[in-house]
């Protein structure tokens, strides 16, 4: 048999290969099963599901939390030519009446949707009525409560399943610890589906934890050692990121601020600056990142303690996407620890989903703590075995011991 697939890699995306785990996703797809698939950011889940869309034919829907990222991948997919639209709220009326028409008459093969738009039941009635192949779920991590990133509107798509049944579903997520992943497959597969888990590791970027001091002092000091390059730091407040780029460009380094409580022109316009350009620093809250994709950023270092040891993976993960040497570079102290801790119980959440985060918390707190391996406890974490990296602070700190140096570098420092 002619391997279809393999001729749309070729001729409409232009690979000659698959990336680990894509031939596997798309087989059971065209076979008709529903897949979770958590693949790292970068592993190219995005053709997970626009490969078996063209093979199939009909209409894949595919869900998708941000109006950028859906703007992002239509834009793409019709540069490679191939008939994909979006509906959605940033478009005017016309231009989505538009699109629905090339959807009602069986030109579009992709139709990008934002959750609550897919699950009204206009919607859905009128989709149900069309030749739909195949149904893709992107961040799917979304629609758990215990994940990092928890949307209401994504509960609603649990109705998929009975509204398409005889449709297979993709979900994919580049986030997910067990709980989370066996949530996923609760909501949206009644636990039927088939899991794909993928190499979580980037050997590339460098993991280290410095206790913190002086954090302003600490951050200038590890950006003049990657200078021209670009880099993300991400604060946990708002003022803090506006004054960290402010101390940043007092001493010669081209910041800027992102967060959300920024008029939407001042971040897109910093958006793309950082995206643009090279060598500025992006000082930011966890507002920035989601769909960043910027192969060169040299490092993310973090001023404060990450929510979790899966949104610090998320995070550091935009760091060295084009595979060359990269830092993920944290501050770690007590005091972020009682922050933390005080965020959990003052959120507006049952009993269960505050131990739940204190747990995750702890599990963090392990990692800061640890003194293995830093890659060995992270990719552990999600469910990995590996070998010493030697490319952690705490391998790093170890390896030379034999000969004495570090206990030299140790005094010299001191
Ligand atoms: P993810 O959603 O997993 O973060 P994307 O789908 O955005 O990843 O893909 C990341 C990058 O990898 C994209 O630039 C994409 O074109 C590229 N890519 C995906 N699959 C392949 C492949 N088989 N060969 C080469 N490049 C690929
Ligand atoms: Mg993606
Ligand atoms: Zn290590």
């Amino acid at each position: 048999a002619g391997d279809h697939k393999r001729r749309v890699l070729k001729d409409v995306f232009g690979f000659d290969d698959f990336r680990p785990g894509q031939a596997t996703v798309i087989e059971a797809l065209l076979s008709g099963r529903h897949v979770l698939a958590v693949m790292p950011t970068g592993a190219g889940k995005s053709l997970c599901y626009q490969v078996p869309a063209l093979v199939k034919g009909g209409l894949t829907i595919v869900v998708s939390p941000l109006v950028a990222l859906m703007q992002d991948q239509v834009a793409a997919l019709r540069l490679a030519g191939v008939a994909a639209d979006t509906i959605n709220s940033s478009l005017d009326r016309e231009t989505n009446v538009a699109a629905w028409r090339r959807v009602a008459s069986g030109q579009t093969r992709l139709l990008y949707l934002a959750p609550e738009r897919l699950m009204t039941e206009r919607m859905l009635d009128a989709l149900s009525r069309l030749d739909v192949g195949l149904i893709a779920i992107d961040e799917a991590h979304c629609i758990s409560q215990w994940g990092p990133a928890f949307r209401r509107e994504y509960e609603d798509l649990s109705q998929l399943r009975g509204v398409f049944p005889h449709v297979p579903i993709i979900a994919l997520t580049a986030t997910a610890d067990e709980a989370t992943r066996a949530d996923i497959e609760a909501r949206l597969f009644a636990g039927r589906a088939e899991t794909l888990v993928l190499g979580f590791d980037r050997p590339n970027i460098k993991l280290a934890i410095e206790a913190k001091q002086d954090s302003k002092r600490q951050l200038l000091r590890f950006i003049e050692r990657h200078q021209g390059k670009s880099g993300i730091v991400y604060c946990l407040s708002r003022r803090k990121t506006e004054e960290m780029a402010a101390f940043l460009e007092k001493n010669g380094v081209r910041a800027l601020p992102y967060h959300a409580g920024m008029s939407k022109e001042a971040r897109e316009a910093n958006q793309n600056a950082f995206m643009s350009l090279s060598g500025v620093v992006m000082v930011a809250t966890i507002a920035f990142g989601m769909g960043i994709d910027k192969p060169d950023v040299a490092y993310v270092f973090h001023t404060d303690l990450p929510g979790s040891l899966e949104a610090y993976y998320q995070e550091i993960g935009r760091a060295g996407r084009d595979g060359r040497a990269a830092e993920a570079h944290m501050l770690y102290g007590a005091g972020d620890i009682r922050t933390r801790r005080m965020f959990i119980d003052e959120e507006d959440t049952s009993p269960e989903h505050k131990r739940r985060s204190h747990r995750r918390l702890d599990t963090l707190i392990g990692y800061c703590e640890t003194a293995q391996c830093r890659r060995q406890v992270l990719l552990g974490y999600f469910g990995e075995e590996a070998q010493a990296c030697g490319n952690c602070d705490n391998c790093l700190d170890r390896a030379p011991r034999a000969d004495g140096s570090a206990e030299a570098r140790i005094i010299l420092a001191a």
